[in-house]
């Protein structure tokens, strides 16, 4: 057991650079030292002594909770048996091999080719290339134009944190560079036009869309990447009809969609993927998360059989494709994912994604969206997101400084319920592991309640 009294907190202070961390707080000493040692299910453990309730199964991904000895021991068994070999010039692992098999037999149709890498944002850096490659083979080297969301997350690398619209992720960094352009995002509760229906909305986000592609010249856009619910940006389900007006504007001008699917692939919604929930035809699919859920780092690119035949025929003239992670598909981490999915499917974890995500919504709105500073209640299987407005009548929002957000995050830790601020605007997101019982949704709700209103009255 490890005390308060070790020398843990001042190592960490003086030589653990943080991600995703206020530096000076940390290293003065005014943000906590947290350390997690333990889990089991939905809950985790830390060394003060405390048990957790983790809405947010840390960012959303360990799916099948905590505490699995069934991955755990075929994580072991696979470092025992052969810990490293690389995958270049057609090397493999039987895992990595079955696992591969096992996401073709997974994903929508026609999505039977992955690319493994480490992490969502080492996919989607993959996908950027790959879309290059794609139009060099097809002998259009102009359509090279990316074009993401506002509020999208695609990682923080230096193209996929251009992808990423949100400002915490540019500012400072240069960032976004070219060929990357950003486009509406689906939000209808922060919509312009308070009187616009979601329809008339989904219409427009399309329109605009089509406007950016036409202005820029459509022999230029290369492709369109988009989460089939907005994740990081504020968990934000898409208005009715938006993924078909998108879909039909990318077809019409002859540009790939990517799906990214590194949160809501293998079950998060309810659906095996987020394009089943949707009618979602995507070229390439990102998965990350889910698909080891964290037990071990393994991202993945799915490419569809039409954008794998332009790329496999394009190697007789181009030689092998020159883009390649020393640990794709690391065997202990495809022997992680082969755990995973087989735990997903003996658990039935995406139909209970579904059927308790469904409660776990319900029981959120009835204990949350009659309060005066609730803007919105909203989700989408083991989704869900609160809103905070400093006036309902007219949706005004807290400034910014008011950290309404982080605020209400504390309170509700403070009464055993981890939920995430998410970094633009009071938006407090959940994103329990899959596995979460409807006594656990019936905790968060009465603890998100109760923290509400010890915060915002
Ligand atoms: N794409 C989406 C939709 C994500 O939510 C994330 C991370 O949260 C990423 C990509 C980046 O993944 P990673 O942090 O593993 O690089």
């Amino acid at each position: 057991m490890l005390r308060r009294n070790d020398q843990l907190e001042e190592w960490d202070r003086a030589h653990f650079f943080h991600p995703s961390t206020h530096m000076a707080q940390h290293a003065r000493g005014e943000t906590p030292t947290r350390v997690v040692t333990g889990g089991e299910g939905v809950f985790i453990r830390d060394r003060d002594g405390n048990r957790l309730l983790d809405g947010f199964a840390g960012l959303y991904c360990v799916n099948v909770g905590y505490g699995r000895t069934e991955i755990a021991e075929a994580i072991a068994a696979q470092a025992r048996e052969l810990a490293y070999y690389h995958s270049y010039v057609g090397h493999g692992s039987e895992v990595s091999i079955t696992l591969s098999r096992m996401i073709a037999e997974r994903a929508p149709e026609g999505l039977n080719h992955t690319y493994f890498g480490l992490s969502g944002s080492d996919a989607n850096e993959t996908n950027i290339k790959l879309v290059w490659y794609y139009n060099n083979a097809l002998g259009r080297p102009e359509k090279k134009k990316i074009i993401s969301r506002w509020r999208g997350y695609h990682g923080s690398g230096v193209m996929t944190g251009s992808l990423t619209g949100l400002d915490l992720f540019h500012k400072a960094f240069d960032l976004p560079r070219a060929p990357i352009l950003h486009t509406d995002a689906p939000y209808y509760f922060r919509r312009e036009d308070r009187s616009q229906s979601e329809a008339d909305f989904a219409r427009q986000c399309a329109e605009r869309l089509e406007a950016l592609i036409v202005a820029e010249g459509p022999d230029t856009v290369a492709a369109f990447i988009g989460e089939p619910v907005l994740g990081t940006g504020g968990i934000v389900p898409p208005p009715a009809g938006y993924w078909e007006a998108i879909q039909a504007v990318l077809r019409k001008h002859d540009v790939l969609l990517i799906a990214d699917e590194v949160v809501t692939g293998f079950g998060r919604l309810g659906s095996m993927f987020g394009s089943d929930h949707y009618g979602i035809d995507a070229d390439i699919i990102t998965i990350a998360k889910g698909l080891t859920s964290a037990y071990a780092p393994l991202s993945g690119s799915i490419v569809h059989d039409r954008v794998w035949e332009v790329l496999m025929q394009a190697s007789d003239a181009m030689g092998p494709i020159g883009h390649g992670w020393t640990y794709s598909a690391h065997p202990v981490c495809a022997a992680a994912g082969v755990a995973n999915l087989k735990l997903i499917d003996d658990l039935g974890l995406v139909g209970n994604a579904g059927k308790t995500g469904g409660y776990f919504n319900k029981v959120m709105r009835e204990a949350l969206s009659g309060h005066a500073h609730v803007g919105d209640v909203r989700g989408e299987g083991l989704l869900c997101a609160v809103e905070f407005v400093a006036d309902r009548e007219t949706t005004r929002f807290y400034d910014a400084a008011e950290k309404v957000g982080p605020r209400v995050a504390a309170a509700l830790l403070e009464r055993g319920v981890i939920a995430r601020a998410m970094p633009q605007g009071d938006i407090l997101g959940f994103a329990p592991p899959l596995c979460l019982s409807r006594a656990e949704a019936d905790t968060i709700a009465g603890a998100t309640g109760e923290a509400v209103k010890a915060v915002l009255g």
